[in-house]
């Protein structure tokens, strides 16, 4: 199959990708860098600053200056509109230059990516219908006294992400602080930090204030470990694992900034014997493999009703040998290699675990063949698998699926909740009140029927136990990246 070509203006990007601080292209202050790999080659294709404490500490101050200085906050709200607007479809009309900057940093079908740029357009078109429409309010007093709330933006935020949706994490985090009125600074995964680079640049393009937003590339423990513990920075929100996030709570502890956590997933996906096989069967292999299976929502643990465990695990193993494996730019790839060398090697890892601990692989089983270089694993799917095994437990984060048999109704849902994790489940079935019965039982922030993975900017997006807290997207977002203050005026 045709491999695209490489559009100019990537190659143009990639000869020098800066970071934006204050609205400048700016090199790390101590001039290094480090190198960002294409997944599928395994090898390098370009070089980025290596961002550490001294360009993190420039970037809050410039995010702080441009806040104190209201040249954002004091807009008209429906400028800060118009701007949001237009960088929701410069990112549409830049689709494909993103898409593939994306495509080749995460090793993501370009498909994939270009879908991604459309949700991430959405989330600043979403957003940026927010500034009008959030009030404070008056409240009930005497005739002696006039008491109302202003709601204002937190100030200068930070923001944390990870390398599985860069494009899209960025959105979640830069649409809401923006049209809430705040600053923020921008720390993306050190294994795809482009697009938010590109992003920032847009951003100036569209009208937004130099120094309102800034991307500082660089490494979790140097740049990202500053950014979290910076005593200027008013709220970091975070999306990573479960480790770092603890550390970044550790990090806030300084200046008691505000934190939201949305961290990993083993997330169930429970099929009973009365659901429609066919759809169940495809949504669910999309569920687990879309994206190599580097979702934090995946539904890594397929609960299957007895009574149609064996037909249902086979369409399953059919639907999986069906997907395509091949490099991003190849236009039938259906999935593409995993993120690292390390994510290779912990998904390969526990792939042998789940071998020793008597799973049964019934499809793939290891890395993929047939590649030159990259790091491609095969879509895994394990039978067999006890809901206590460590592959059913912890999160692989790759193409693994664990399918485990469930008697019915109540064992599904005590199974489905027996892990620390509750970011996101779901449950098939053609019987309504069961569907709504399971999905109050479920311990999850999302639960989905019937279908399996969607998201949208207004519904909101968060977890469960040690999934994390706070809640990102539609109004939550705006709740969590404003403040209010009471203003008591003494008539008298
Ligand atoms: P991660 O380490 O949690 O990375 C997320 C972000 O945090 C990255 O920008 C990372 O920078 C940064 N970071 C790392 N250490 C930090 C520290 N001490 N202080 C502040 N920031 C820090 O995730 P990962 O290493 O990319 O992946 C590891 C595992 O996390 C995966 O296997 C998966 O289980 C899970 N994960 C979950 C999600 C999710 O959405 N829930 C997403 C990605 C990964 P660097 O890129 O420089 O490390
Ligand atoms: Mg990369």
């Amino acid at each position: 199959m045709a491999q695209a070509e490489v559009l100019p203006e990537v190659t143009k990007f990639l000869e020098a990708p800066k970071m934006l601080i204050g609205g400048k292209p700016t090199e790390a202050t101590r001039g290094q860098t480090f190198e960002t790999i294409d997944p599928s080659t395994g090898k390098s294709f370009a070089e980025v600053p290596r961002g550490g404490v001294e360009d993190i500490d420039a970037a809050v101050a410039a995010a702080r200056e441009a806040f104190e200085d209201r040249r954002w906050t004091s807009l008209r709200p429906g400028k800060r509109t118009e701007i949001l607007y237009k960088l929701g479809e410069l990112i549409k009309r830049n689709m494909a230059e993103l898409s593939q900057l994306e495509a080749l940093d995460a090793g993501k079908p370009v498909s994939l990516a270009s879908g991604e740029m459309w949700v991430a357009g959405d989330v600043f078109r979403y957003y940026a219908g927010w500034p009008t429409k959030f009030f404070g309010e008056t409240n009930p007093s005497d005739d002696n006294s006039f008491i109302f709330t202003l709601r204002e933006p937190v100030g200068v935020c930070g923001g944390i992400i990870p390398w599985n949706f860069p494009m899209v994490m960025a959105s979640w985090k830069v649409a809401p602080a923006l049209a809430c009125g705040n600053t923020i600074v921008l720390k993306p995964a050190e294994q795809t930090p482009l697009t938010a680079l590109r992003l920032a640049e847009l951003a100036l393009e569209a009208g937004v204030p130099e120094g309102v937003f800034n991307v500082v590339t660089g490494l979790g423990p140097e740049a990202g470990q500053a950014l979290a513990q910076h005593p200027d920075v008013d709220k970091i929100a975070f999306t990573g694992s479960t480790e770092v996030g603890r550390k970044i709570l550790h990090a806030s502890e300084g200046n008691l900034k505000r934190v939201s956590l949305e961290l990993g997933g083993k997330s169930p996906n429970i099929v009973f014997a009365d659901a429609n096989l066919k759809r169940a069967t495809k949504t669910s292999m999309y569920g687990v493999f879309s994206n190599s299976g580097q979702v934090c929502t995946a539904g890594t643990r397929i609960l299957v009703e007895k009574p149609i465990h064996d037909e249902f695990l086979n369409s399953l193993v059919e639907a999986t040998q069906s997907m395509k494996l091949g490099p991003p730019l190849e236009e039938d790839t259906g999935m593409g290699p995993v993120v690292s060398q390390e994510q290779f090697d912990r998904v390969t890892g526990y792939i042998e675990i789940g071998k020793k601990e008597g799973a049964e692989v019934v499809t793939g089983g290891g890395p993929a063949e047939g590649f030159d270089g990259g790091y491609y694993v095969q879509p895994t799917v394990f039978a067999g698998v006890r809901n206590d095994m460590q592959i059913a437990q912890e999160e692989i984060f790759g193409p693994v699926a664990a399918v485990i048999e469930v008697d019915d109704v109540d064992a599904a849902i005590t199974t489905a909740n027996d892990t620390m994790y509750g970011l996101a489940a779901a449950v098939w079935t053609s019987d309504i009140s069961k569907a709504l019965r399971v999905a109050r039982g479920l311990k999850a922030g999302t639960v989905w029927v019937n279908t399996y993975g969607p998201t949208d900017a207004s519904v909101s997006f968060g977890g469960y136990k040690q999934s994390g807290f706070g809640r990102e997207l539609g109004v939550h977002s705006i709740e969590t990246y404003t403040q209010t203050k009471s203003v008591w005026v003494n008539l008298k």
